[in-house]
């Protein structure tokens, strides 16, 4: 998960790097009251997650707090690369002397963490990499003290001063189980000291379980997505009308591509209840796809393994009792494999009006299709 610029600022100054004070807001009178309370210019700066703000016009200078009220004006609402700002952060200016580069990120191909540095950090660190990669230094590090971070600050051109905070970004990338801390710009201002002016923290969900306290991503995007998420289903959310919903993800993803064949709208979302399709993994899965109103009809793809077709339809048939009227749209459902025939005829008997059953895939996939298009 991406943090915000001012969660990540948070974690920096929990670990004893050097921020600039500031405050979140997200109204202009709000920006208006922390600037009184930093008495004195300020930055106010769009929180979304994507770089590049300062040159979207997300990153602006105010010299007065009636001056940030008008830039939290502007910046509030503006749209970044796709993302709509919702939020500013009113930081301290700092009188800047030199910007620079430090990050340390997950090296997944060779096994290893990397520093990286560049004494010519700041808005167009991308172009240092692209034309001289040599202006960036990369280190494997798989460990970091004083004398380590001073030998990395003096590869990169970075002041000496800076070996102490990126000893302390070193602890927030390690004990806060982060697969990347990024600062730019690091910088060294007028009077020497040196400060972390922007940040950017991607922790690692699979340690989420290790920070108790830590807060749940407020932009992990799509309602549904998130409520999947909580019952513990594999649901991406997609532009099309036909539900689906597959055991197994190899399945779940040819079933897409029938269901995107079949003409029409295409697949509304991908979604794979895996091996153990109980009938409460089935109802999870029907009420989330049926909580979508883009949905026009529902493909349910079952192959029948280790849970057998009869099992799997005796959830279906308990998933529709379960969800009652909240079951609205037609089902097609395809079962093979392991006991197909106890499993079609449990679905026969139990005669549910919204339930057609198709033996092959490709007719299933076509029937939803038709389904979807006579609902729309
Ligand atoms: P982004 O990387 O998304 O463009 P930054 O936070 O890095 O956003 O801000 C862009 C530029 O704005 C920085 O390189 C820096 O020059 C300037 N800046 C950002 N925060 C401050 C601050 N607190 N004081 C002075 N200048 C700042
Ligand atoms: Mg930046």
């Amino acid at each position: 998960m991406d943090l915000f610029e001012h969660e990540a600022r948070d974690l920096f100054a929990r670990h004893g790097v050097p921020v600039p004070p500031g405050e979140v807001t997200d109204t202009p009178a709000g920006a208006y009251a922390a600037a009184v309370a930093i008495d004195g210019p300020v930055v106010v700066k769009a929180q979304v997650k994507t770089g590049g703000r300062g040159k979207a016009g997300g990153v602006k200078l105010a010299g007065t707090p009636a001056e940030a009220r008008a830039a939290a004006e502007a910046i509030l609402g503006m749209d970044i690369k796709g993302h709509t700002v919702h939020k500013v952060l009113v930081t301290a200016a700092s009188e800047i002397a030199d910007e620079y580069y430090f990050s340390f990120l997950l090296d997944r191909a060779n096994r290893t963490f990397l520093a990286m540095a560049s004494a010519e950090g700041g808005m167009d660190i991308e172009e240092v990499a692209a034309t001289r990669p040599e202006a960036l230094i990369r280190r494997p590090v798989r460990d970091m003290n004083l004398a380590l971070a001073g030998d990395i600050a003096q590869a990169a051109g970075l002041p000496a001063a800076s070996a102490e905070v990126i000893v302390k970004l070193w602890d927030v990338f390690v004990r806060e189980d982060c697969t990347l801390v990024e600062v730019n710009p690091l910088v060294r201002t007028e009077s020497g000291e040196i400060i972390a002016l922007d940040g950017k923290v991607t922790l690692d969900d699979s340690a989420a379980f290790r920070h108790s306290g830590r807060p749940a991503d407020s932009t992990a995007g799509d309602p549904l997505e998130q409520a999947a998420r909580a019952k513990g289903l594999n649901y991406v959310k997609l532009t099309g009308d036909v539900g689906v919903i597959g055991n197994g993800a190899g399945l779940v993803m040819s079933t897409l591509d029938v269901v995107a064949q079949a003409g029409g709208a295409g697949p509304a979302n991908f979604l794979d209840i895996g091996g153990g399709a109980s009938a409460q993994v089935m109802a999870d899965g029907l009420e989330i796809i049926l909580g979508d109103p883009d949905v026009r009809s529902v493909f349910v793809n079952v192959f029948g393994g280790i849970t057998a077709c009869d099992a799997v339809a005796d959830g279906i048939v308990r998933a529709l009792d379960m969800l009652g009227p909240r079951a609205t749209k037609p089902l097609v459902v395809r079962l093979d494999g392991n006991n197909v025939k106890r499993g079609r005829q449990i679905l026969t008997e139990a005669g549910h009006p919204l339930v057609t059953m198709v033996e092959t895939m490709d007719d299933a996939a076509g029937t939803a299709a038709r389904l979807a298009a006579r609902g729309a």
